[in-house]
Protein backbone atom coordinates (compact mmCIF):
# COMPACT_ATOMS: atom_id res chain seq x y z
CA UNK A 1 0.00 0.00 0.00
CA UNK A 2 1.04 4.04 -0.86
CA UNK A 3 0.15 6.67 1.81
CA UNK A 4 -1.73 9.67 1.19
CA UNK A 5 1.62 11.77 1.27
CA UNK A 6 -0.43 14.68 1.57
CA UNK A 7 -0.99 14.33 5.52
CA UNK A 8 2.67 15.01 5.36
CA UNK A 9 2.22 18.69 3.92
CA UNK A 10 0.25 19.11 7.09
CA UNK A 11 1.78 21.54 9.89
CA UNK A 12 2.07 20.29 13.25
CA UNK A 13 -0.54 21.95 15.52
CA UNK A 14 1.25 22.98 18.92
CA UNK A 15 -1.15 25.47 19.74
CA UNK A 16 -3.46 24.06 22.33
CA UNK A 17 -0.87 21.36 23.42
CA UNK A 18 1.56 24.25 23.92
CA UNK A 19 -1.03 26.07 25.84
CA UNK A 20 -2.14 22.84 27.87
CA UNK A 21 1.68 22.72 28.81
CA UNK A 22 2.70 25.89 29.67
CA UNK A 23 -0.10 26.33 31.97
CA UNK A 24 0.73 23.35 33.74
CA UNK A 25 4.17 23.76 34.31
CA UNK A 26 3.15 27.07 36.03
CA UNK A 27 0.42 25.58 38.13
CA UNK A 28 2.89 22.66 39.18
CA UNK A 29 5.40 25.69 40.48
CA UNK A 30 2.31 27.60 41.93
CA UNK A 31 -0.20 25.21 43.15
CA UNK A 32 -2.00 28.55 45.62
CA UNK A 33 -2.61 30.60 42.26
CA UNK A 34 -6.41 30.14 40.88
CA UNK A 35 -5.10 30.33 36.76
CA UNK A 36 -8.92 31.61 35.17
CA UNK A 37 -9.12 29.77 32.03
CA UNK A 38 -10.29 32.47 29.15
CA UNK A 39 -8.90 30.41 26.45
CA UNK A 40 -11.41 27.40 25.85
CA UNK A 41 -13.92 27.23 22.82
CA UNK A 42 -16.27 24.95 24.35
CA UNK A 43 -19.38 25.81 25.78
CA UNK A 44 -19.58 25.20 29.72
CA UNK A 45 -23.37 25.61 30.60
CA UNK A 46 -25.37 23.06 30.36
CA UNK A 47 -28.05 21.82 27.73
CA UNK A 48 -31.36 23.71 28.21
CA UNK A 49 -34.39 22.03 30.43
CA UNK A 50 -36.38 22.08 27.18
CA UNK A 51 -33.44 19.91 25.27
CA UNK A 52 -33.16 17.43 28.38
CA UNK A 53 -36.59 16.56 28.60
CA UNK A 54 -37.06 15.74 25.05
CA UNK A 55 -33.74 13.52 25.39
CA UNK A 56 -35.80 11.50 28.21
CA UNK A 57 -38.63 10.81 26.68
CA UNK A 58 -36.98 9.84 22.95
CA UNK A 59 -35.12 7.11 25.39
CA UNK A 60 -38.09 5.97 26.73
CA UNK A 61 -39.38 5.76 22.91
CA UNK A 62 -36.45 3.44 22.06
CA UNK A 63 -37.43 1.70 24.87
CA UNK A 64 -40.93 0.15 24.22
CA UNK A 65 -41.18 -1.53 21.07
CA UNK A 66 -44.07 0.41 19.76
CA UNK A 67 -42.06 3.48 18.82
CA UNK A 68 -38.86 1.97 18.95
CA UNK A 69 -36.65 3.70 16.02
CA UNK A 70 -34.02 2.06 14.31
CA UNK A 71 -32.15 3.03 10.98
CA UNK A 72 -33.67 6.19 10.41
CA UNK A 73 -33.27 9.06 7.24
CA UNK A 74 -29.82 8.84 6.43
CA UNK A 75 -30.84 13.61 5.73
CA UNK A 76 -32.24 13.48 9.01
CA UNK A 77 -36.05 12.99 10.17
CA UNK A 78 -38.43 15.29 8.94
CA UNK A 79 -39.37 16.14 11.97
CA UNK A 80 -35.64 18.15 12.63
CA UNK A 81 -36.00 19.16 9.31
CA UNK A 82 -39.08 21.25 9.33
CA UNK A 83 -38.18 22.18 12.49
CA UNK A 84 -34.96 23.96 10.83
CA UNK A 85 -36.45 25.10 7.79
CA UNK A 86 -39.22 27.05 9.76
CA UNK A 87 -35.93 28.58 12.06
CA UNK A 88 -34.94 30.06 8.30
CA UNK A 89 -38.36 31.63 7.71
CA UNK A 90 -37.90 33.55 10.55
CA UNK A 91 -35.11 35.48 9.09
CA UNK A 92 -37.01 35.57 5.54
CA UNK A 93 -35.23 32.37 4.17
CA UNK A 94 -37.32 29.76 2.48
CA UNK A 95 -35.79 26.43 1.75
CA UNK A 96 -37.22 23.22 1.09
CA UNK A 97 -36.22 20.29 4.01
CA UNK A 98 -34.68 18.15 0.91
CA UNK A 99 -32.10 20.75 0.74
CA UNK A 100 -31.82 20.35 4.52
CA UNK A 101 -29.24 17.92 5.71
CA UNK A 102 -28.77 16.98 9.11
CA UNK A 103 -25.48 15.55 10.31
CA UNK A 104 -23.28 14.99 13.18
CA UNK A 105 -22.04 17.97 13.17
CA UNK A 106 -20.25 21.23 11.07
CA UNK A 107 -16.53 19.79 11.54
CA UNK A 108 -17.41 16.09 10.02
CA UNK A 109 -19.53 17.94 7.27
CA UNK A 110 -16.50 20.69 6.52
CA UNK A 111 -14.42 17.68 5.25
CA UNK A 112 -16.94 15.66 3.59
CA UNK A 113 -17.91 17.92 1.43
CA UNK A 114 -14.73 18.16 -0.48
CA UNK A 115 -15.23 15.24 -1.53
CA UNK A 116 -18.24 16.45 -4.02
CA UNK A 117 -15.01 18.85 -5.88
CA UNK A 118 -12.11 18.20 -7.89
CA UNK A 119 -9.17 17.29 -6.47
CA UNK A 120 -7.54 20.37 -8.28
CA UNK A 121 -10.09 22.52 -6.37
CA UNK A 122 -8.55 25.75 -5.31
CA UNK A 123 -10.15 27.30 -1.92
CA UNK A 124 -9.48 30.45 -0.90
CA UNK A 125 -9.67 31.42 2.98
CA UNK A 126 -9.35 34.44 5.46
CA UNK A 127 -5.85 34.62 6.88
CA UNK A 128 -6.41 33.92 10.85
CA UNK A 129 -8.84 30.72 10.07
CA UNK A 130 -10.39 27.94 12.06
CA UNK A 131 -7.26 25.36 11.11
CA UNK A 132 -9.99 22.55 10.05
CA UNK A 133 -10.76 24.28 6.83
CA UNK A 134 -7.14 24.27 6.16
CA UNK A 135 -6.11 20.64 6.62
CA UNK A 136 -9.20 19.58 5.31
CA UNK A 137 -7.90 20.68 1.79
CA UNK A 138 -4.52 20.03 2.29
CA UNK A 139 -5.67 16.43 3.30
CA UNK A 140 -6.68 16.04 -0.08
CA UNK A 141 -3.77 17.70 -2.16
CA UNK A 142 -6.29 20.90 -2.70
CA UNK A 143 -4.35 24.26 -3.02
CA UNK A 144 -5.09 26.59 -0.57
CA UNK A 145 -5.13 30.50 -1.20
CA UNK A 146 -5.01 32.56 1.93
CA UNK A 147 -6.27 36.80 1.84
CA UNK A 148 -5.63 38.78 4.33
CA UNK A 149 -7.72 39.69 7.23
CA UNK A 150 -6.34 42.22 9.36
CA UNK A 151 -6.76 45.77 11.32
CA UNK A 152 -7.20 47.77 8.17
CA UNK A 153 -10.33 45.60 7.03
CA UNK A 154 -11.26 45.03 10.36
CA UNK A 155 -10.40 41.32 10.02
CA UNK A 156 -13.57 41.30 7.15
CA UNK A 157 -11.51 41.10 4.03
CA UNK A 158 -13.66 41.59 0.55
CA UNK A 159 -13.56 40.24 -2.42
CA UNK A 160 -10.04 40.52 -4.87
CA UNK A 161 -10.88 40.48 -8.42
CA UNK A 162 -7.18 39.40 -9.46
CA UNK A 163 -7.35 36.30 -7.03
CA UNK A 164 -9.26 33.27 -8.57
CA UNK A 165 -10.53 30.30 -6.54
CA UNK A 166 -13.24 27.58 -6.63
CA UNK A 167 -13.92 27.16 -2.80
CA UNK A 168 -14.45 30.33 -1.02
CA UNK A 169 -14.96 29.96 3.04
CA UNK A 170 -16.92 32.49 4.65
CA UNK A 171 -17.10 31.96 8.75
CA UNK A 172 -19.64 34.93 10.08
CA UNK A 173 -19.38 35.41 12.99
CA UNK A 174 -15.86 34.97 12.55
CA UNK A 175 -13.99 32.16 14.71
CA UNK A 176 -11.68 33.20 15.81
CA UNK A 177 -11.92 37.42 15.26
CA UNK A 178 -15.65 37.44 15.91
CA UNK A 179 -15.78 40.00 13.41
CA UNK A 180 -19.67 39.87 11.43
CA UNK A 181 -20.23 40.56 7.59
CA UNK A 182 -22.85 43.31 6.72
CA UNK A 183 -25.42 42.80 4.26
CA UNK A 184 -23.41 44.61 1.57
CA UNK A 185 -19.88 42.86 2.16
CA UNK A 186 -21.51 39.17 2.03
CA UNK A 187 -23.33 40.53 -1.29
CA UNK A 188 -20.07 41.95 -2.61
CA UNK A 189 -18.91 37.77 -1.97
CA UNK A 190 -22.27 36.35 -3.21
CA UNK A 191 -21.76 38.67 -6.97
CA UNK A 192 -18.02 38.05 -7.08
CA UNK A 193 -18.84 33.84 -6.36
CA UNK A 194 -21.51 34.18 -8.84
CA UNK A 195 -19.21 35.84 -11.49
CA UNK A 196 -16.22 33.84 -11.56
CA UNK A 197 -18.21 30.40 -10.75
CA UNK A 198 -17.12 29.36 -6.92
CA UNK A 199 -19.03 28.04 -4.74
CA UNK A 200 -19.06 30.27 -1.18
CA UNK A 201 -19.21 27.61 1.93
CA UNK A 202 -20.56 29.43 5.21
CA UNK A 203 -20.09 28.52 8.36
CA UNK A 204 -22.72 29.70 10.15
CA UNK A 205 -21.88 28.00 13.51
CA UNK A 206 -21.96 31.42 15.37
CA UNK A 207 -25.23 33.02 13.85
CA UNK A 208 -27.25 32.95 17.46
CA UNK A 209 -24.94 35.30 19.27
CA UNK A 210 -25.92 37.71 15.93
CA UNK A 211 -28.17 40.44 17.86
CA UNK A 212 -28.29 43.38 15.69
CA UNK A 213 -31.23 42.45 13.08
CA UNK A 214 -29.97 44.21 10.28
CA UNK A 215 -27.27 41.56 10.13
CA UNK A 216 -27.33 38.71 7.92
CA UNK A 217 -27.40 35.27 9.74
CA UNK A 218 -27.34 33.16 6.64
CA UNK A 219 -26.10 33.54 3.94
CA UNK A 220 -29.66 32.97 1.98
CA UNK A 221 -30.62 36.37 3.28
CA UNK A 222 -28.43 38.12 0.26
CA UNK A 223 -30.40 37.86 -2.93
CA UNK A 224 -28.18 35.10 -5.28
CA UNK A 225 -26.74 33.00 -2.50
CA UNK A 226 -29.12 29.99 -3.78
CA UNK A 227 -26.89 29.83 -6.71
CA UNK A 228 -23.51 30.02 -5.12
CA UNK A 229 -23.25 28.82 -1.46
CA UNK A 230 -24.10 25.91 0.75
CA UNK A 231 -24.59 26.92 4.39
CA UNK A 232 -23.24 24.49 7.62
CA UNK A 233 -24.55 25.23 11.27
CA UNK A 234 -24.02 23.30 14.21
CA UNK A 235 -26.23 22.92 17.03
CA UNK A 236 -22.47 23.01 19.01
CA UNK A 237 -22.67 26.58 20.12
CA UNK A 238 -26.22 27.48 19.45
CA UNK A 239 -27.11 24.87 22.54
CA UNK A 240 -24.60 23.15 23.68
CA UNK A 241 -23.98 20.48 22.15
CA UNK A 242 -20.34 20.52 21.82
CA UNK A 243 -20.92 16.78 23.40
CA UNK A 244 -24.00 15.96 22.05
CA UNK A 245 -23.56 15.93 18.56
CA UNK A 246 -25.94 17.60 15.52
CA UNK A 247 -25.30 20.34 13.00
CA UNK A 248 -26.74 20.34 9.29
CA UNK A 249 -25.69 21.68 5.96
CA UNK A 250 -27.93 23.31 3.56
CA UNK A 251 -27.72 22.61 -0.34
CA UNK A 252 -29.49 24.37 -2.20
CA UNK A 253 -31.08 23.03 -5.33
CA UNK A 254 -30.29 26.00 -7.37
CA UNK A 255 -26.50 25.09 -7.68
CA UNK A 256 -26.11 23.60 -11.22
CA UNK A 257 -29.68 22.51 -11.46
CA UNK A 258 -29.71 20.46 -8.10
CA UNK A 259 -26.86 18.14 -8.97
CA UNK A 260 -25.22 18.71 -5.76
CA UNK A 261 -27.35 18.10 -3.32
CA UNK A 262 -28.35 14.86 -5.52
CA UNK A 263 -24.76 14.01 -5.36
CA UNK A 264 -24.55 15.16 -1.63
CA UNK A 265 -27.86 12.79 -1.24
CA UNK A 266 -25.57 9.88 -2.81
CA UNK A 267 -22.54 10.82 -0.41
CA UNK A 268 -24.50 10.46 2.71
CA UNK A 269 -26.67 7.77 1.76
CA UNK A 270 -23.79 5.11 0.90
CA UNK A 271 -20.66 6.64 3.68
CA UNK A 272 -23.52 7.62 6.53
CA UNK A 273 -26.15 6.42 8.25
CA UNK A 274 -27.39 9.69 10.07
CA UNK A 275 -27.62 11.12 13.93
CA UNK A 276 -29.28 9.32 16.76
CA UNK A 277 -33.16 9.68 17.06
CA UNK A 278 -32.44 10.40 20.73
CA UNK A 279 -30.38 13.42 19.56
CA UNK A 280 -32.70 14.79 16.60
CA UNK A 281 -34.97 15.14 19.04
CA UNK A 282 -33.16 16.60 21.16
CA UNK A 283 -32.36 19.20 18.55
CA UNK A 284 -35.54 19.60 17.42
CA UNK A 285 -36.48 20.63 20.72
CA UNK A 286 -34.44 23.91 20.97
CA UNK A 287 -36.62 25.19 18.35
CA UNK A 288 -39.87 24.72 20.34
CA UNK A 289 -40.71 28.22 22.44
CA UNK A 290 -39.52 27.15 25.27
CA UNK A 291 -36.14 25.48 24.22
CA UNK A 292 -35.81 28.87 22.25
CA UNK A 293 -36.13 31.21 24.75
CA UNK A 294 -33.95 28.78 27.03
CA UNK A 295 -30.56 28.39 24.69
CA UNK A 296 -31.37 32.69 24.44
CA UNK A 297 -31.05 32.84 28.25
CA UNK A 298 -27.65 30.91 27.65
CA UNK A 299 -26.47 33.09 25.04
CA UNK A 300 -27.72 36.30 26.97
CA UNK A 301 -25.13 34.55 29.74
CA UNK A 302 -22.73 34.59 27.65
CA UNK A 303 -22.96 37.40 25.86
CA UNK A 304 -22.90 39.42 29.14
CA UNK A 305 -19.29 38.18 29.64
CA UNK A 306 -18.68 39.21 26.67
CA UNK A 307 -19.91 42.83 27.56
CA UNK A 308 -17.92 42.75 30.34
CA UNK A 309 -15.03 41.90 28.77
CA UNK A 310 -15.26 44.53 25.65
CA UNK A 311 -16.27 47.43 28.54
CA UNK A 312 -12.46 46.67 29.93
CA UNK A 313 -10.69 46.58 26.95
CA UNK A 314 -12.44 49.89 25.71
CA UNK A 315 -11.58 51.31 29.10
CA UNK A 316 -7.69 49.88 28.57
CA UNK A 317 -7.38 51.73 25.29
CA UNK A 318 -6.96 48.04 24.27
CA UNK A 319 -8.24 47.40 20.31
CA UNK A 320 -10.03 44.63 19.67
CA UNK A 321 -12.83 43.13 17.22
CA UNK A 322 -15.80 40.78 18.33
CA UNK A 323 -17.75 40.36 21.25
CA UNK A 324 -20.91 42.10 20.38
CA UNK A 325 -22.05 39.24 17.86
CA UNK A 326 -19.85 36.79 18.84
CA UNK A 327 -18.80 34.83 21.74
CA UNK A 328 -15.12 35.67 20.90
CA UNK A 329 -13.02 38.70 21.26
CA UNK A 330 -9.43 39.35 19.41
CA UNK A 331 -7.39 42.02 21.01
CA UNK A 332 -4.47 43.31 19.61
CA UNK A 333 -1.36 42.74 22.62
CA UNK A 334 -0.49 45.72 24.21
CA UNK A 335 2.82 47.81 23.39
CA UNK A 336 3.28 45.96 20.20
CA UNK A 337 3.72 42.31 22.14
CA UNK A 338 3.72 39.20 19.80
CA UNK A 339 0.76 36.98 20.54
CA UNK A 340 2.94 34.33 22.88
CA UNK A 341 4.86 36.93 24.64
CA UNK A 342 1.66 38.03 25.77
CA UNK A 343 0.01 34.91 26.54
CA UNK A 344 3.35 34.44 28.97
CA UNK A 345 2.93 38.11 30.55
CA UNK A 346 -1.23 36.85 30.88
CA UNK A 347 -0.29 33.62 32.68
CA UNK A 348 2.89 34.77 34.62
CA UNK A 349 1.64 37.29 35.82
CA UNK A 350 -2.16 37.44 36.29
CA UNK A 351 -2.71 33.89 35.86
CA UNK A 352 -5.21 34.47 32.56
CA UNK A 353 -4.96 32.07 30.17
CA UNK A 354 -5.84 33.32 26.65
CA UNK A 355 -5.13 31.73 22.89
CA UNK A 356 -2.60 33.09 21.14
CA UNK A 357 -3.57 34.90 17.81
CA UNK A 358 -0.41 33.52 15.71
CA UNK A 359 -1.91 29.56 16.19
CA UNK A 360 -4.44 30.86 13.63
CA UNK A 361 -2.29 31.79 11.06
CA UNK A 362 0.68 34.83 10.20
CA UNK A 363 -1.68 37.61 10.57
CA UNK A 364 -2.66 36.49 13.89
CA UNK A 365 0.54 37.26 15.13
CA UNK A 366 0.24 40.83 17.65
CA UNK A 367 -3.58 39.41 18.76
CA UNK A 368 -4.98 37.24 21.20
CA UNK A 369 -8.41 35.36 21.60
CA UNK A 370 -10.46 35.17 24.60
CA UNK A 371 -14.02 33.82 24.45
CA UNK A 372 -16.91 34.41 27.05
CA UNK A 373 -17.21 30.91 27.18
CA UNK A 374 -16.41 31.04 30.99
CA UNK A 375 -18.23 31.62 34.43
CA UNK A 376 -19.50 35.08 35.37
CA UNK A 377 -17.38 35.25 38.27
CA UNK A 378 -13.83 34.35 36.68
CA UNK A 379 -14.57 36.27 33.83
CA UNK A 380 -14.99 39.81 36.19
CA UNK A 381 -12.09 38.47 38.13
CA UNK A 382 -9.86 38.25 35.36
CA UNK A 383 -11.33 41.45 34.21
CA UNK A 384 -10.36 42.68 37.64
CA UNK A 385 -6.91 41.66 37.25
CA UNK A 386 -6.28 43.45 34.15
CA UNK A 387 -7.56 46.74 35.57
CA UNK A 388 -5.12 46.47 38.64
CA UNK A 389 -2.38 45.54 36.14
CA UNK A 390 -3.16 48.70 34.24
CA UNK A 391 -3.27 50.27 37.02
CA UNK A 392 0.29 49.53 38.32
CA UNK A 393 2.21 49.98 34.95
CA UNK A 394 0.71 53.31 34.67
CA UNK A 395 1.81 54.91 37.83
C1 LIG B 1 -17.21 25.21 16.98
C2 LIG B 1 -17.20 25.45 15.53
C3 LIG B 1 -17.97 24.66 14.66
C4 LIG B 1 -18.87 23.57 15.19
O1 LIG B 1 -18.31 22.33 15.01
P1 LIG B 1 -19.11 21.03 15.47
O2 LIG B 1 -18.38 19.92 14.76
O3 LIG B 1 -20.51 21.17 15.00
O4 LIG B 1 -19.01 20.93 16.95
C5 LIG B 1 -17.93 24.95 13.30
N1 LIG B 1 -17.19 25.95 12.81
C6 LIG B 1 -16.46 26.74 13.61
C7 LIG B 1 -15.70 27.86 13.01
C8 LIG B 1 -16.43 26.50 14.98
O5 LIG B 1 -15.69 27.29 15.77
Amino acid sequence: MKINENYSNLEESYLFSTIAKKVNEYSEKNPDKKIIRLGIGDVSLPLCKAVINALHSAVDEMGVKETFRGYGPEQGYEFLRESIRDYYLTHNVKLDTKEIFVSDGAKSDLGNILELFDNSTVALMPDPIYPAYVDANLMGGRPVLFMDANKENNFLPLPNKNVKADLIYICSPNNPTGAVYNREQLKQWVDYANSINALIIFDAAYEVFISDENLPKSIYEIEGARNCAIEICSFSKTAGFTGTRCGYTIIPNDIINGRLNRMWVRRQTTKYNGVPYIVQRAAQAVFTPEGFSEIQENIRYYRENAEIMAKTFDDLGIWYTGGKHSPYIWLECPNGQKSWEFFDYLLNNLQIVGTPGSGFGKNGEGYLRITSFGNRENTIEAMERLREANKILHV
